[in-house]
């Protein structure tokens, strides 16, 4: 107990103050406030904007191109008994995505008069959805855009879907003589692969093939860098780099090629700094050092070398900052001059014939394409403007301290009171653990708590001064929404390496979010939440999203944005929640189509995976009514309800369903 509430005497006059609501007003509000807030005009890459309406609208090709309002769509998916969590997917968006990458390239070869040619790849393990797979590869036609793939069984889509002979695939990844047997063996299939050297033992393998099946494979070598990458996803460059053939093995991998005849085989020099690099000079340091092994590897003898592939790791700006890990420090096009530039000027320094540049960006081409809409099931509040009963004389002192300082606290003895609500919080605890408060004593201590907190929030709110208070109590007071959705599933890389997604209210934008929440999601796991988001006042994160009230009668629903890089194959059944399902949508001048419906999966799907069998599950459950049938506990009624619930459950979605 801290000495300023010592036997103070409680003055146990009823308060009448009355705590203004939230006090706010929503009458200035506007959707450009939330725009505003969001951050989504940094963010949102001139995809995604606050429109008119207070919702968020699509725009692929910008704010002249066709739009559709994410709402409104969504409503309409839902009419059409498609169910919440949804992943909806924007192919325009990729195509857009695949055209600007395509084209900043173009601009910088031909700005510094480079004398080859851009080739970029898409390295299918940041998405390999058929349907968005199809799509790149259709959109890619026109500008030559090839296939990476970094397993055997991604070497197996890649060779079924690419249908453009001259586009390239890169064979990465872990190799066995089936793997190189499989990718040699495409190329007599007309398909232009190069098999990368990955590891010093695979060039054997690649030898032994070729010998075998008298094919003059395209080899690449992957070099391990020193310069590191930046950022979360570092650990991908460097001496302990998993991948990658050191200067030694160059040398020596080159030396056996000229021993069997083959140095004319080495086409590509490829090099993999880690993905999401947020800062321009890893990128540039990078490309220095991969231009001089480009160029060292021609003049020891491998004048077939003919492309530098650099790679993944262009960035997305997920929180629209310029300055930290979820974010970068350079747009595509600079991206593109500095590769350009780099390579044309190592090269022409070593009178050395300018390389094809392939790139394998996969995170910069899909992330922005898809976004996951849910809607919030309830809110646990802490908020609580109405103190509890006044004290009487008979309670225990420690409620007699508490409603002093609600009666007291203002501005001036803030902080003071703030001190003394924070002991007489941990005092209620231990009375109660001592037997001292009984349960209805410790439930209007906590209310009490609450109250008081709630009012020094609302004090704190208008004095500039009290910033500490006013943030250390928003947190404490914030509300917990509950979405329909599974942050393993669908998020997984929010809980696994903290990275910020962008998440928002997709309506209601014209009204003023006078709440504060943190997001909870289905699972029972404590980790299932999401507590990361954008603060554009100061260019950091808060742990709060500011959101609206939640209303038992009306739908609200949110987005999560740039969802379409990597957290779809990395999700996981946590709690037995599957896919969600997922809409293709394209927009026209005309309004939108659903190109693709792609069902989640059903309880049944995500019971099979862990090995249970429908039927057998359904016997179990009819045999038990059977026996208690007869034994007169459950009546025939009653077992036939239970079994059609049981067996339309096993059908049914394992996200909360809305019931008719
Ligand atoms: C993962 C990976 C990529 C893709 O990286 P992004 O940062 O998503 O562009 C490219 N190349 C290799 C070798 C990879 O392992």
């Amino acid at each position: 107990m801290s000495n300023s509430l010592t036997g103070m005497t409680s003055q146990a006059s009823a308060s009448t103050s009355s705590l203004s609501g939230s006090g706010m007003t929503t009458s200035n509000w506007n959707p450009e406030k939330s725009a505003e807030l969001y951050g989504i005009n940094n963010w949102g890459n001139g995809y995604f904007r606050v429109n008119q309406s207070g919702n968020v609208s699509v725009t692929p090709f910008g704010t002249q191109g066709p739009s559709v309002d994410l709402h409104e769509l969504s409503q309409e998916l839902l009419d059409r008994g498609i169910r919440v969590p949804i992943m909806i997917r924007f192919p325009d968006i990729i195509k857009s995505r695949v055209n600007l990458l395509h084209s900043c390239f173009k601009n910088a070869i031909n700005e510094h008069g480079y004398k080859a040619e851009y080739r970029g790849v898409y390295p299918i393990k940041v998405n390999q959805q058929r349907h968005l797979v199809q799509e790149i590869v259709h959109f890619g036609k026109e500008v030559g855009l090839g296939l990476e793939c970094g397993s055997k069984p991604e070497l197996l889509v890649v060779l079924s879907m690419m249908i453009n002979p001259n586009a390239l695939i890169i064979c990465n990844g872990f190799k066995d003589a089936e793997y190189i047997e499989t990718a040699i063996l495409s190329q007599k299939l007309g398909k232009n692969t190069i098999i990368v050297v990955d590891r010093k033992e695979e060039l054997q393998l690649i030898i032994n093939v070729a010998k075998k099946f008298n094919a003059r494979p395209k080899i690449g070598f992957r070099a391990k860098l020193n310069t590191q990458g930046a950022g979360k996803w570092v650990d991908s460059s460097g001496a302990r780099s998993k991948f990658g053939l050191t200067s030694m093995e160059i040398v020596e991998g080159i030396e056996h090629l000229k021993r069997e005849n083959m140095i004319e085989c080495l086409e590509l020099l490829h090099y993999h700094i880690g993905s999401q690099v947020p800062s321009i000079q890893s990128i540039k340091s990078s490309l220095k050092e991969g231009a001089r092994f480009f160029t060292e590897i021609y003049s020891y003898g491998a004048s077939s070398l003919k492309y530098i592939d650099v790679g993944g790791g262009l960035g997305v700006d997920y929180d629209g900052t310029g300055h930290s890990d979820s974010s970068i420090n350079y747009s595509e096009q600079e991206y593109a001059n500095d590769v350009v530039s780099t390579l044309q000027s190592l090269c022409d320094e070593k009178n050395i014939p300018h390389p094809h540049i392939v790139t394998e960006s996969g995170r910069a081409l899909v992330a922005h394409h898809s976004v996951l809409v849910f809607n919030i099931l309830g809110v646990n509040h802490l908020h609580r403007e109405a103190p509890p009963r006044l004290v009487i004389k008979k309670d225990p002192t420690i409620m007699h301290d508490l409603q002093y300082i609600y009666e007291k606290v203002n501005k001036d003895n803030i902080n003071e009171c703030f001190n003394d609500l924070t002991q007489a919080k941990q005092e209620t605890l231990q009375l109660f653990t001592y037997g001292v408060l009984n349960l209805e004593q410790r439930a209007w201590c906590e209310s009490m708590y609450f109250s008081i907190a709630t009012k020094m929030l609302n004090i704190s709110k208008n004095n500039s001064d009290l910033e500490d208070i006013e943030s250390t109590l928003r947190q404490e007071l914030c509300d917990t929404y509950y979405g329909n959705f599974s942050v393993f599933q669908s998020v997984p890389d929010s809980w696994a390496v903290g990275q910020l997604f962008p998440v928002m209210p997709i309506h209601r934008l014209q009204e003023e979010p006078d709440h504060e929440a943190t997001l909870a999601d289905l699972t029972c796991d404590s980790d299932g939440k999401i507590e990361k988001f954008i603060d554009t006042k100061t260019g950091e994160y808060k742990r709060t999203l500011q959101i609206h009230e939640f209303k038992e009668t009306q739908q609200y629903y949110l987005g999560v944005f740039l969802t379409g890089a990597y957290q779809e194959i990395l999700g996981d059944l946590h709690n037995l929640f599957g896919d969600t399902d997922a809409v293709h949508v394209s927009i026209g001048e005309a309004g939108y189509t659903i190109d693709h419906y792609v069902p989640g999966d059903t309880v049944t799907e995500v019971l099979s995976y862990v090995q249970y069998d429908r039927n057998k599950m359904v016997d179990n459950v009819r045999q038990a009514s059977e026996e208690f049938i007869q034994k007169g506990n459950i009546t025939k009624h009653e077992a036939k309800v239970l079994i059609k619930h049981y067996e339309e459950g096993l059908s049914g979605y394992t996200y909360l369903e809305e019931s008719e």
